[in-house]
């Protein structure tokens, strides 16, 4: 039978690396509710929003379209918005620098959370994010929970931008990991908070592989 697996958890614990894995293992769908805020903060960017006017807000919203494409080697999914590839300018600092207080705007959850319970309708999904067990998915057969060392989840992160050309300084990937994971707490719409009955996974002390291994034999169940 196939199942919902929410996964959700700090920036930068490996949530979406692991959920990528765990569908392939499983044959499911992986969807990364994280790169539809990412393309949504830089949508407003581009909009120049006004954070503070609804109005400019529904605006943005209204000519909005994300969309995920598989690319050609086929090994993952690009995001588009409007039809135009931005897989790599998502992953930016810049953008990083500026979802969490997009993210915090009531109307844009409500618009991508009802998208995101749509694209999860069928089941056979697994979704990384924020807020998946606990408002999107709440009814998910399986959650799990992600932890990890801030050292060690900078140091992931500057390896991977420096994989696509991006060089920071530790320092300044330590301070946006904090500042994201404070005002993802924080915030009043639908905070970051472990679900209840979540599974939590330290990822610091984890091997990759044997983290799959848990959550596929816990998927299995
Ligand atoms: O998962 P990722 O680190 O790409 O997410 C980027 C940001 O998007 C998070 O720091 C958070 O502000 C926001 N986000 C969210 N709810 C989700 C997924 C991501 O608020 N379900």
């Amino acid at each position: 039978k196939k199942i919902v697996i929410a996964i959700d958890g700090f920036s930068g614990c490996g949530k979406s690396s692991t959920a990528k894995q765990v569908a392939k293992k499983l044959g499911y769908t992986y969807i990364d509710s994280g790169a539809m805020y990412r393309a949504a903060t830089l949508h407003f960017i581009r909009k120049f929003t006004e954070l503070t006017n609804p109005k400019d807000i529904r605006r943005a919203l209204d000519s909005m379209e994300i969309t995920f494409h598989q690319n050609e080697s086929n090994d993952h999914q690009d995001t588009y918005l409007n039809g135009l590839n931005v897989e790599k300018k998502i992953r930016s600092m810049e953008v990083s620098e500026k979802v969490s207080e997009i993210s915090k705007i009531k109307e844009v959850r409500h618009e991508l959370v009802a998208q995101q319970q749509r694209l999860g309708k069928h089941k056979g999904v697994v979704m990384d994010g924020r807020d998946i067990g606990t408002v999107v998915f709440p009814e998910a057969e399986l959650k799990v929970f992600m932890t990890a060392d801030t050292k060690i989840r900078a140091e992931r992160r500057q390896k991977e931008l420096l994989e696509k050309g991006e060089l920071v300084e530790l320092d300044k990937i330590i301070h946006n990991l904090e500042e994201r994971d404070r005002i993802d707490s924080s915030r009043s719409e639908s905070p970051l908070k472990k679900a209840d009955d979540a599974i939590e996974i330290d990822t610091s002390l984890l091997e990759f592989e044997a983290q799959i291994d848990q959550i596929t034999a816990l998927a299995k169940k």
